[in-house]
């Protein structure tokens, strides 16, 4: 028997309730709350108190005439990510008896823009956090930025200049490991810091079997496009046992891909990548740090599961099972525990970025602006819509639905051929609207509701207009249908009695966005408040990593030059080029995230100048630093010339002289004068 139930006045809307329906609770790690006035707040201490009131910012940015869309940018939460990190693994190794210690870096190509970059730094100070740098202009804006006691780790390909940068950094007293990506690089290496007169502190990536998971799966595992297998580890053993420089061998790094949604993911490759550590120890290598690279995820969707938007795992527990594992290897292989390094990025400046879009109109579906009233002298394709339109009951839902849609197709046809009237038609448009909008009432009563009722539902929906560029400020969303947090920002005390899909100003037919992060079930709309005249404002949240400047300057790498060829078969080629266009410049590219080449320069000249003071370098040395660190500002800022094993130049001795390659006269490198040496590690 059907239990009867009381129908009792439905329970007044509370904040709770929103805060439920947004799941808050769910991504927002205690960041953001919501207030008594309904509005979202900040919560840099990730609690009520302190709290900031997004709609006073919103109001005060609005007051200086600043336009929407508004990026907001919370940089006490960016400083707070930073110390929570640095606390966690602080913690951990404490509690384990760990014998390392923990010195992360932040990778600068998750956000690059110098106010984060220095905050964070500044934030990372007492935990001698530092700076990773994947591209030559990154590097030039890492040497000037980071501190002498934190690690500047230098990944990515890399021609000669970037490795002479890398050796100017060793000289300027920064501690700039080159992990070497391809086995060519670790001739270019070894080259610059000869040339440079230094002990070169070097990297390894490996190559792990162990397969990252999510979006970004295919950048690990066998097929990666970065890392040295087995083989090639060895190889780079073998060359530097030769040359006499086991010991600047200091960091085995691994990285199994950007948001890892598995726990067991990030275990599987530490114990795989521990594992290289501790062989290598016991092979004779100074090794001393093991770099378990990015991936530490972000809880997208709030849901706490192991899918592309979401995570199973905490960054504490994230921490502890990186700590147990490498202790656990090293206990068996009986070898020292290594510092350990990560390079998270995006789980440090997600958070902290809001943008801010107002709604400025909405597309509502089935309203009429004229009198469609019934009249005797309608078309018979009318009156027979306006039946199946009377007769719709919950038991007849499809077939009243697929009437309705062979009347609309009749009624089309009629009107090409001259047979339905303006206002006939007008009726049959209006009148299939309103079958869709009733059908769409009945259908949650529905036991069985077909998978063409459901993409029907969803052309009922709302699209609120929204003032923003989907591919200008939510390129993940729009290139790899990434989901991001979306809410009203206020108006939270109220219910919200709209659905509506968002749609961006551009005419990009690909401006919209029907998927969201915490309404999963909501049938590819949100729930929103009614529009009333008044602005409304909804938030866009976690928007820190990976979106601000990934349009076109991804890695810092700017515009890239362009040549125009034209076919032309009169040409001796077949073709002629009949443009080119010069590429951006590293200062280019830098000024276009708010680092001056002038202020960068007076860093770097003054960190020269203390080495000066120091004994380290003689003036005519520290002047040559600068004039080449400025040189390098006016380059292009791809990669000028990727090292290939056909170039004419050394190769790396093979094991033994086997292989068939000349061995090398292993003095390749001398070692330096004591004074000038740059001890790996100090
Ligand atoms: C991109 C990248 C990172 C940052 O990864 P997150 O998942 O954002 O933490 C770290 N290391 C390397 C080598 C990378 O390429």
């Amino acid at each position: 028997m059907p239990t009867v139930r009381q129908t009792a006045a439905p329970k007044p809307w509370t904040l709770e309730d929103s805060d439920k329906l947004y799941n808050l609770q769910g991504w927002g790690l205690n960041y953001f709350g919501i207030n008594a006035s309904g509005h979202v707040t900040l919560q840099p201490k990730r609690e009520p108190e302190g709290a900031v009131d997004v709609m006073d910012v919103i109001e005060d940015v609005v007051a200086r005439g600043i336009k929407m869309p508004v990026l907001i940018r919370f940089q006490d939460i960016l400083r707070r990510r930073v110390s929570v990190l640095n606390e966690t693994f602080a913690e951990a190794t404490r509690e384990h008896g760990y014998q390392g210690r923990y010195f992360g870096v932040y990778p600068i190509k998750v956000n690059q823009l110098r106010e984060v970059v220095e905050e964070i730094g500044d934030a990372g100070r007492p935990f001698q956090f530092g700076l990773e740098a994947g591209s030559k202009g990154e590097l030039l804006a890492v040497l000037a930025m980071n501190s002498s006691e934190a690690l500047t780790i230098v990944n990515g390909y890399k021609d000669e200049a970037m490795m002479r940068l890398a050796m100017l950094g060793l000289k300027l007293g920064r501690k700039v490991v080159v992990v070497v990506e391809k086995l060519s690089e670790l001739e270019l290496l070894l080259l610059a810091a000869r040339e440079a007169g230094v002990r070169p502190l070097i990297g390894l990536r490996v190559k792990l079997q162990t397969q990252g998971s999510g979006k970004w799966r295919s950048s690990s595992g066998h097929f990666a496009k970065f890392g040295l297998t087995t083989p090639e580890i060895l190889g780079a053993v073998e060359t530097l046992k030769a040359r006499g420089l086991s010991d600047c061998l200091k960091l085995v790094h691994f990285h199994v891909g950007s948001q890892v949604c598995d726990i067991r993911t990030i275990k599987d490759a530490v114990k795989e990548g521990a594992r290289y550590y501790a062989k290598l120890r016991k092979l004779g290598l100074g090794v001393e740090y093991l770099d378990c690279g990015g991936g530490l995820g972000v809880d997208y969707d709030g849901t706490h599961t192991a899918v592309e938007s979401s995570m199973n795992y905490s960054l504490r527990e994230y921490v502890r099972d990186i700590v147990y594992s490498v202790q656990e290897v090293c206990r068996q292989e009986q070898v020292p525990e290594p510092h350990l390094v990560t390079e998270s990025g995006r789980s440090m400046v997600a958070h902290h970025a809001l943008l801010v879009v107002n709604v400025f109109g909405s597309i509502e579906a089935g309203t009429t602006p004229v009198n469609l009233a019934e009249r005797p002298d309608e078309h018979q394709v009318v009156r027979e819509l306006r039946d199946t339109l009377k007769s719709l009951s919950p038991r007849n839902l499809a077939e009243s639905f697929h009437d309705g849609q062979q009347h609309l197709e009749e009624a089309f046809a009629l009107f090409k051929l001259g047979y339905l009237g303006l206002e006939d038609k007008a009726k049959v448009e209006h009148l299939y609207w309103r079958l869709c909008l009733e059908l769409g009432k009945l259908l949650p009563k529905a036991k069985f509701v077909s998978e063409d009722l459901l993409e029907m539902q969803k052309a009922l929906n709302d699209q609120y207009l929204c003032n923003f560029s989907l591919f200008q400020s939510l390129p993940d969303s729009w290139a790899i249908g990434q989901l991001f947090p979306i809410m009203p920002l206020h108006r939270l005390g109220e219910e919200p009695s709209r659905r509506a899909s968002l749609v961006d100003i551009t005419c990009d037919s690909d401006g919209k966005i029907t998927s969201f992060a915490c309404q999963r079930k909501a049938g590819g709309t949100l729930p929103v408040h009614a529009l009333d005249g008044r602005p409304y404002y909804l938030g866009f949240f976690l928007m820190g990593a990976y979106q601000a400047t990934m349009g076109d300057i991804h890695n810092l790498f700017g515009r890239v030059n362009e040549v125009h060829v034209f076919k032309d078969d009169d040409e001796p080629k077949g073709y002629y080029i009949e443009e080119t266009i010069q590429g951006q410049t590293v200062r280019d590219v830098l000024a276009g995230i708010q680092y001056s080449d002038y202020e960068l320069v007076k860093m770097v000249k003054e960190a020269a100048e203390s080495r000066v003071k120091a004994g380290a370098l003689k003036p005519r040395e520290a002047a040559e630093l600068v004039d080449r660190y400025e040189s390098v500002l006016a380059e292009y800022t791809y990669v000028d010339h990727l090292p290939a094993a056909d170039e004419n130049r050394p190769s790396i001795p093979a094991a033994n002289g086997s292989n068939g390659a000349k061995p090398v006269e292993p003095a390749l490198l001398p070692a330096p004068k004591s004074s000038e040496s740059v001890a790996p590690g100090s």
